[in-house]
Order: structure tokens, then C-alpha cells, then sequence
């Protein structure tokens, strides 16, 4: 592989080659989403294994205009100080339970710094969601990871064509999902949130993400079906328009609950029927009917 063909937008076929764990039986528990806890670093530890696979994406315009950060500045030659920190960051996730080495090379791919206010983008490494305004957040890393994971883990082989995701908020998970399937869409409620995803993504250049404003609820049956869905809002249940645009033998993944979530893996096994698990405890900010 070429430097060049390294560069984002990554191919699907980049990233390919990448072996991606499939034992979920074995998975570490895993701790719940939330704003609040561990912002400390874990970098005193080694990592017992590294992401294979994407490396870092170049400073882009946006990057380069920033003021120096903690966890991204920008060094005299001119490299990402941020790669090093992102690198931990997957390491943590890994420590955390997910083993797909094709979601953790996205994840050190995407620059998270970019998809935060610059006054927060110190802490865009950190183990926690932050907020994005509207009183939305941006998800923890190892939460955008594990929903990736699990929604990729399907019956042809991870290989997944066509994805939506409700909630596009900032940008950075559909930017993550990039990485990992073919074609993605993306759907977010609040119009603002829209508009900054879109100004988020652009400096980025990733040709295969299509932003909607719309209510996420009723999905897009004008793309459907969809190999993979994932909610990046709770509900109290999943909307049965978005188990409806999905394919036989697709997967969703999502939040489901009011102030005690868990998140569910529901796969459709027939035109008429699919099957849910409830995995492990998170805490997502609610889905919302409408646009606003
Ligand atoms: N995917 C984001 C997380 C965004 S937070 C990330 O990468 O971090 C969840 C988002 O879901 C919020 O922006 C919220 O406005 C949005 N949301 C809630 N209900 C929705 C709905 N019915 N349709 C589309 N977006 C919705």
C-alpha cells in the first residue's frame, strides 16, 4: 500500500486485510458510557496489543488553524501531536474489550480533536462523552468502537455494504463508520448539530457519507435496507420503521431504556423476523421524535 492510498478517505479494501476478532463470549465486561468518570489517562501501563492497520490521517487546514492543545498541537515539522494520544486511546479501548482490529485502526484514524470545540479539544482523548452543545454529546471512544464491533460482526463475513446511523451529532462516529463500510448515512434532529457535522466532516474529505436533517426515527426507507443500523440516542424501544429497513440478516445496535439503559443487538433473521440481546449497561441521551 502506497502512503497516498493510506490517506483518508480510506478505502474499504485498506483496511481489509485486518483480521477482526469475532468472540464475543470472551469480551471483557465493559464499563457503561458517562460524562463524569475516569477522564484519567491510562498510559503508565503498555498496551498488551496495538490497532493494526490506518495510521493517523494528515493535519488538515482545520487542524493546522487551531491553537496548540494539550492533546493537539501541532510540532515545528509540522506532524500531529494528537497521533500519540489517539494511539493511547485505542489502546484503552482494546484494554476495554473490543478486539475488532479494523474498528480500533478507524478509531486511530479519525481525528477526534476536530470534531470538539477548540477549547475542548484538549480533551478529546479522554475516556468520557463531552458535550457538543444543544445538549447533546459526543460519545465516549469506547462506546463508538463497541457499537461499530458488534454491528460489524455479521453473517457475511464483517463485511458491510450500505449503514445508518441515527444521531450524527458532531460527526465523529459516522466518520469512524467510514472506515468500516462502504456507503453510510447518517441522521441528526437538531439542525445546528447538522450543520456542524457537515463543517466537521468537510476538511476530512470522506466521500462516502451522506448527512440527512431529519427524524432518525422513521429511518430512510428511500435507501433502505440498510446491512447496519446503529442508534446513537435511547429509546424506550427501537422503532419498528428502522427493524423494517433492515436486511435479512442484518444488525442494529442500540440504546435501549429510559435512566437505566443497556444496549441491544437486534438481527433480522427473516422478512418477518428478528431476534434481540441485550448485551451490556450504557447511558446515552435520549431519541427524540421529530425535527427541531
Ligand atoms: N453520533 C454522535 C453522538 C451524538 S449524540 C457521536 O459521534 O458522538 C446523539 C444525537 O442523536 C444527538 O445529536 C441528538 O440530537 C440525536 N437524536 C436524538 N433523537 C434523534 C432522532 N429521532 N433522529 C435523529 N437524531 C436524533
Amino acid at each position: 500500500m502506497t502512503e497516498k492510498a493510506k490517506r483518508f478517505p480510506l478505502t474499504l479494501s485498506s483496511l481489509a486485510d485486518k483480521k477482526p476478532g469475532t468472540d464475543q463470549s470472551k469480551r471483557s465486561v465493559a464499563t457503561p458510557q458517562t460524562a463524569t468518570k475516569n477522564a484519567a489517562w491510562e498510559n503508565s501501563r503498555p498496551p498488551p496489543r496495538t490497532a493494526a492497520g490506518a495510521p493517523p490521517l494528515a493535519p488538515s487546514s482545520k487542524a493546522m488553524a487551531r491553537p496548540a492543545q494539550s492533546a493537539s498541537h501541532v510540532d515545528r515539522s509540522g506532524s500531529m501531536v494528537s497521533d500519540g494520544v489517539r494511539k493511547a486511546m485505542v489502546d484503552r479501548v482494546a484494554r476495554q474489550g473490543v478486539s475488532d482490529a479494523k474498528v480500533l485502526a478507524a478509531m486511530e484514524a479519525v481525528p477526534r480533536h476536530m470534531f470538539m470545540e477548540p477549547g475542548m479539544s484538549s480533551q478529546a482523548y479522554i475516556d468520557a462523552s463531552l458535550p457538543i452543545g444543544h445538549h447533546q454529546t459526543i460519545s465516549q471512544p469506547y462506546i463508538v468502537a463497541r457499537m461499530i464491533e458488534i454491528m460489524r460482526d455479521n453473517q457475511q463475513g464483517g463485511v458491510l455494504n450500505r449503514v445508518l446511523e441515527i444521531g450524527t451529532g458532531c460527526g465523529y462516529q459516522a466518520a469512524v463508520l467510514s472506515l468500516v463500510a462502504k456507503e453510510v448515512y447518517s441522521i441528526e434532529r437538531i439542525k445546528p448539530l447538522h450543520e456542524l457535522a457537515r463543517s466537521n466532516l468537510r476538511p476530512l474529505r470522506i466521500g462516502n457519507i451522506r448527512l440527512h436533517y431529519g427524524d432518525g426515527m422513521l429511518g430512510l426507507p428511500q435507501v433502505a435496507p440498510f446491512d447496519g443500523i446503529i442508534l446513537a440516542a435511547a429509546g424506550l424501544e427501537v422503532p419498528q420503521a428502522l427493524l423494517d429497513q433492515m436486511t435479512i440478516g442484518g444488525r442494529l445496535v442500540a440504546p435501549v431504556g429510559a435512566r437505566h439503559q443497556v444496549l441491544q443487538l437486534i438481527q433480522r433473521t427473516s422478512k418477518f423476523d428478528w431476534t434481540s440481546t441485550t448485551l451490556e449497561d450504557c447511558h446515552f441521551v435520549p431519541l427524540r421524535a421529530g425535527t427541531v
